[in-house]
C-alpha cells in the first residue's frame, strides 16, 4: 500500500485533527482504520473563507484525481570513502553539506571565520548593548551562519523533496515536531541555536571537523583547477572545496573577484524595517476570531508594482511576528538591519522588511551600492539605528520619535533620521510609493516605526556553476553553494543546496 496526499480539506478553526483525518477517510470512502496523518496545515484568513486548510497523507492504492503521490527523498547511501572535503562556511548550506558528507563516510573539514554559538551570542549581545562590533563574530558570521539570529522561518518557494528531509533533520536535532505539518514552519532564534549545536556535534561524532575562527583568505588555482585553500594565511593542499560563504562576507567576495572565477551580477533588494503593533495586526487579520488560542501571531505578505515601466515591485520580506529589529552589521562604521524572533513570537511588535529591487550593471556597482547605503546610515546616526515614523517618511519630514507610540526594539537605540536620504533618490521614491500602499492595505490607521537600511537581503552576484557537475564553470574542484553563491534565498533553500552539493560531490568522486 502506498502513501498519497489528499489536499484542500477545509476545517473550522476549532476542529480537532482527528475529525479532519476522519473527514479525509470519508472523502475517499475508506475505512475508519485507514492509516493517515496531517501532512500540512495552512490558514486561510480571507473573510468569507476563514478556516484551516489541510493536506492529509493517507495509505491507499486508490486511483483518484484528488490524490497525488507522497514526495519521497532518500538520503545518499554511505560510500565507504574517506576523502577530506573542506567546506567554507557553517551556515545552513555548509551545515547540511557537512552532515550528508560525514554520514556517507567522507571527512568534512568545516572552515568558519566566526565563533561557536555560545561565544557568538555574547559578542552579539555586547554589540547590541552599545559595545564594540566584532567583525568576525556577529549577526552574519559564526556558527549557524546568518540565520542563527533570525525568525527561524523555514518557509521556501522552492518545491524540492529534500525540503521535508531538512525539516525532519531539524526535528531530529531538537526542533518541535509541528514544523513538519505547518505550512509556515518557524522555530525562532532560541530553538535554532540548539539545533545548530546538535548538528555540529553529530558531524564531529561521524568523523568531521569544525574549525572556528578560521578564515578562507585566498585560493591557489592552477590551470583551471583548485590546488590550495589559504586559511588565516596558511596554505592547505586540496583539489576540492565547497564555498558556502553566505552573502555577508564582502572581503571574501572581493578576494574571489581577484581570482579567475566566472561570476555575474545579480539583482537584489534594499529598503528598511517597519515595526508596528502585533496586537493591532492580530485584530485586523483575525476579525471575529481574534483571541482564538488556535491562531498564532498574525503575519502578512505585501507586494505592489510601483514602476509600471519596468514592472519593479516594492514588497514585504522576512516578516517577523512578535519579533525585534536587529543590528545585522558585520563591518565597522557601516549599519544594516534585519529581523528576528523567539519561538514564542510573543513580542509586542511585528516587523518586516519593506524592499525595492535594484539591478546593478556590475558586481562592483552592487557591492558599492550596499556599502554606500550602509555608510550613509552609520554617518547619519553614528552607530544608532536611523529611524523615522512611517508618516514622516511618507511626507519627507523630520521625524518626531518622542511621540511615536511604537517602542523601538533595535539595540543599542535609534536616532531620528530622514531615512529616504540614505538611498539613491530613485529607490527612495519607489519605497515611498510602495509604503503609502502598505500603510493603506496592511496598517490602516496604525502607526509604524521605520529603521533603515536593510541591505543584505540576497547575494549581489552569482558564481556560475556547471549544471551537470555543480562545480564552478572556470575552476574544477570548487563548488559554489548556498545563498552567497547566488543559488538560494533563505535557510531552507540554502540547506537544500548544501545537500544537493554533497550528493554531487559523492557522485563526482565515485
Ligand atoms: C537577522 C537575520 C534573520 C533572518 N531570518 C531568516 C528567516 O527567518 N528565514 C530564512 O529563511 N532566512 C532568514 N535569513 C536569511 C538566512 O539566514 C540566509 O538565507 C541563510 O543563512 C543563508 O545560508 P548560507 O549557508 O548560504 O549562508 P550563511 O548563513 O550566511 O553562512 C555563511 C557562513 O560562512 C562564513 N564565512 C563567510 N566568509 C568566510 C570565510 N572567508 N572563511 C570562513 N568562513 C566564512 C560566515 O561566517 C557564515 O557563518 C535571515 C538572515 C538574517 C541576517
Amino acid at each position: 500500500m502506498s502513501m498519497q496526499l489528499l489536499s484542500d480539506l477545509r476545517a473550522s478553526i476549532n476542529e480537532t485533527e482527528d475529525a479532519v483525518l476522519q473527514k479525509a477517510r470519508k472523502a475517499l470512502s475508506l475505512s475508519k482504520d485507514t492509516a493517515c496523518f496531517v501532512y500540512r496545515r495552512s490558514l486561510d484568513t480571507r473573510k468569507d473563507k476563514f478556516s484551516f486548510v489541510y493536506t492529509v497523507a493517507i495509505e491507499t492504492d486508490l486511483q483518484n484525481s484528488r490524490l497525488r503521490p507522497f514526495p519521497t527523498y532518500e538520503l545518499p547511501t554511505p560510500t565507504g570513502r574517506s576523502k577530506t572535503v573542506p567546506i567554507i562556511g557553517f551556515g545552513p548550506a555548509g551545515m547540511f553539506c557537512a552532515w550528508i558528507l560525514a554520514r556517507c563516510g567522507y571527512k568534512p573539514i568545516v572552515i568558519e571565520r566566526g565563533r561557536p554559538i555560545k561565544q557568538r551570542v555574547n559578542d552579539v549581545n555586547t554589540f547590541w548593548s552599545g559595545g564594540e562590533l566584532n567583525p568576525e563574530s556577529n549577526v552574519q558570521f559564526g556558527e549557524g551562519g546568518a540565520g542563527t539570529f533570525s525568525d527561524g522561518k523555514l518557509t521556501t518557494r522552492i518545491n524540492d523533496p529534500r525540503c521535508r528531509k531538512v525539516l525532519e533533520l531539524f526535528v531530529h536535532f531538537g526542533a518541535p515536531k509541528e514544523i513538519l505539518t505547518l505550512a509556515k514552519p518557524h522555530i525562532g532564534t532560541d530553538m535554532l541555536r540548539s539545533v545548530v549545536t546538535n548538528l555540529r556535534e553529530d558531524v564531529i561524532r561521524m568523523g568531521g571537523e569544525v574549525r572556528f575562527e578560521t578564515k578562507l583568505t585566498d585560493l591557489t588555482i592552477q590551470n583551471g583547477s583548485l590546488r590550495q585553500i589559504i586559511l588565516n594565511g596558511e596554505p592547505m593542499d586540496t583539489d576540492l572545496a565547497v564555498l558556502a560563504i553566505g552573502n555577508g562576507a564582502v572581503d571574501t567576495y572581493r578576494m574571489l573577484l581577484e581570482q579567475p572565477i566566472v561570476m555575474e551580477p545579480k539583482p537584489f533588494s534594499i529598503g528598511f524595517r517597519t515595526e508596528h503593533s502585533q496586537d493591532a495586526l492580530n485584530r485586523r487579520t483575525y476579525g471575529s476570531f481574534y483571541g482564538n488560542p488556535n491562531l498564532g501571531a498574525a503575519d502578512y505578505l505585501f507586494s505592489n508594482v510601483t514602476d509600471k515601466r519596468t514592472g519593479e515591485a516594492v514588497y514585504s520580506f522576512c516578516m517577523c511576528p512578535g519579533g525585534q529589529v536587529v543590528n545585522a552589521s558585520s563591518l565597522p562604521n557601516r549599519l544594516t538591519t534585519n529581523g528576528m524572533s523567539q519561538y514564542a513570537r510573543n513580542g509586542e511588535n511585528a516587523n518586516a522588511a519593506i524592499l525595492a529591487s535594484v539591478h546593478p550593471s556590475s558586481i562592483e556597482e552592487g557591492l558599492e551600492l550596499q556599502s554606500t547605503v550602509e555608510r550613509n546610515a552609520w554617518n547619519a546616526a553614528r552607530g544608532l539605528g536611523p529611524a523615522s515614523t512611517g508618516y514622516a517618511f511618507l511626507r519627507k519630514e523630520a521625524p518626531d520619535l518622542a511621540t511615536c507610540p511604537i517602542r523601538a526594539t533595535f539595540g543599542p537605540g535609534i536616532a531620528p533620521t530622514e531615512i529616504g536620504a540614505l538611498f539613491p533618490d530613485s529607490v527612495a521614491n519607489r519605497l515611498r510609493d510602495g509604503y503609502a500602499l502598505f500603510q493603506k492595505r496592511i496598517l490602516g490607521d496604525e502607526p509604524s516605526l521605520l529603521t533603515a537600511p536593510e541591505t543584505r537581503t540576497s547575494a549581489p552576484l552569482r558564481i556560475l556553476r556547471d549544471p551537470e557537475t555543480l562545480q564552478s564553470i572556470s575552476v574544477r574542484g570548487l563548488y559554489p553553494c548556498g545563498e552567497g553563491a547566488g543559488y538560494a534565498g533563505g535557510i531552507m533553500s540554502s540547506a537544500v543546496d548544501g545537500i544537493r552539493i554533497a550528493e554531487q560531490i559523492i557522485r563526482n568522486e565515485s
